[in-house]
């Protein structure tokens, strides 16, 4: 495939971590032409999320009734001092919330709390989890939101760095936002944007549409996810979503406090909400010493520009979440791009 040549130096963001691990997989950056820089965004879901989570779930733990439940990278992402959620016995790690409510129905004595990381791609079913622990009364099952927002973000980032020339979009987020979700990056910013399946085939066609949009300074967003992305989204999807959560200002490693960007159960679930019951502090962005995610999840830095990447922080011994996430930029650099 001849890939189309950029008239200027351009720099493009994928903000998918599942385009990060392709493009690094597939060995994209080293097909394109010197002016093209790819940079990743901030798609990893477990990757935005500040890491002092960890140490407020690990308060939450020494109460011996607390069960906590969540997906498998969060549990590997270590705390202020160095300790992971998957270490402690408290602990389970599960593929859908709905696991986690179950436990809760066969063990009524203890408190079980669902930790809900990521985009719009996993919270329809974190609100099919909600409906019916809501419909089968059950009280002891809670869910501590950490779910974000895709647009806000993208807002934030484009308020940040305006020189990002185009966006690679996300496809699982696309289908349930469509198209439609991702408009208002060519009509009000002005930027380009395709949104991508996730083989190398999709992702080099659609930086081959991204040059040429940006060559022809025609700004749109296209879809080459045809098979899966409809214009106006998941309809289904969407009107769960809205009807079990509500916006909230929400804090992002890297972009800080950005209003409307996550979500929170809406009042006729606050019942559930584990934020609410346990009255769990604000999450802060504690950085761990040295480390770069936050300037690499806004594609201001390079993995291999931090001082610790592979000499002290490897996926055996993960120092910042960039490197535990299977969808992180900097496992994904470790495991198939720059060696130092
Ligand atoms: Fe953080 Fe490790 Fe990545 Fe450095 S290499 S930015 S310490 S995750």
């Amino acid at each position: 495939m001849l890939l189309n040549k950029p008239k200027r130096k351009i720099k493009l963001m994928e903000i998918c971590g599942t385009h990060t691990m392709s493009i690094a997989q597939n060995g994209i950056r080293s097909l394109l032409e010197e002016n093209i820089e790819l940079v990743s965004g901030p798609g990893c879901p477990v990757c935005v999320t500040p890491s002092n989570i960890i140490d407020i779930c690990l308060e939450l733990l020494k109460e011996p009734n607390i069960v906590i439940f969540s997906y498998g990278d969060m549990l590997r992402v270590p705390g202020s001092k160095g300790k992971r959620l998957f270490q402690h016995k408290q602990v389970k790690m599960c593929l859908s919330p709905l696991e986690a409510l179950d436990y809760a129905k066969e063990n009524p004595n203890k408190q079980i709390i669902f930790l809900g990381v990521g985009f719009e791609t996993t919270t329809p079913g974190s609100a099919i989890c909600i409906l019916e622990a809501y419909k089968q009364n059950i009280k002891n099952f809670f869910f501590y939101s950490l779910l974000k927002r895709t647009e806000p973000a993208l807002r934030t980032l484009l308020k940040d760095d305006p020189d990002i020339d185009g966006f690679i979009c996300p496809g699982h987020v696309a289908c349930i936002l469509g198209e439609q979700g991702f408009q208002f990056l060519s009509k009000e910013y002005h930027k380009p944007g395709v949104i991508s399946g996730f083989e190398a085939e999709d992702i080099l066609c659609s930086i081959n549409l991204l040059i040429d949009m940006i060559n022809q300074d025609t700004p749109a967003i296209k879809n080459t996810y045809q098979r899966a992305v409809r214009y106006n989204g998941n309809q289904k999807a969407l009107s769960l979503i809205h009807d079990v959560f509500e916006p909230e200002t929400s804090l992002w490693k890297g972009l800080g406090n950005i209003e409307k960007s996550g979500l929170k159960l809406k009042d006729t679930y606050s019942q559930f909400d584990a934020k609410i019951y346990f009255q769990l502090p604000l999450p802060e962005n504690k950085e761990p010493k040295g480390c770069q995610c936050a300037n690499i999840l806004t594609g201001k830095k390079k993995p291999i520009e931090c001082p610790l990447f592979q000499k002290i922080c490897t996926p055996q011994n993960p120092i910042g979440p960039c490197m535990v996430s299977s969808e992180g930029a900097c496992a994904a650099s470790f495991m198939y791009e720059e060696r130092l």
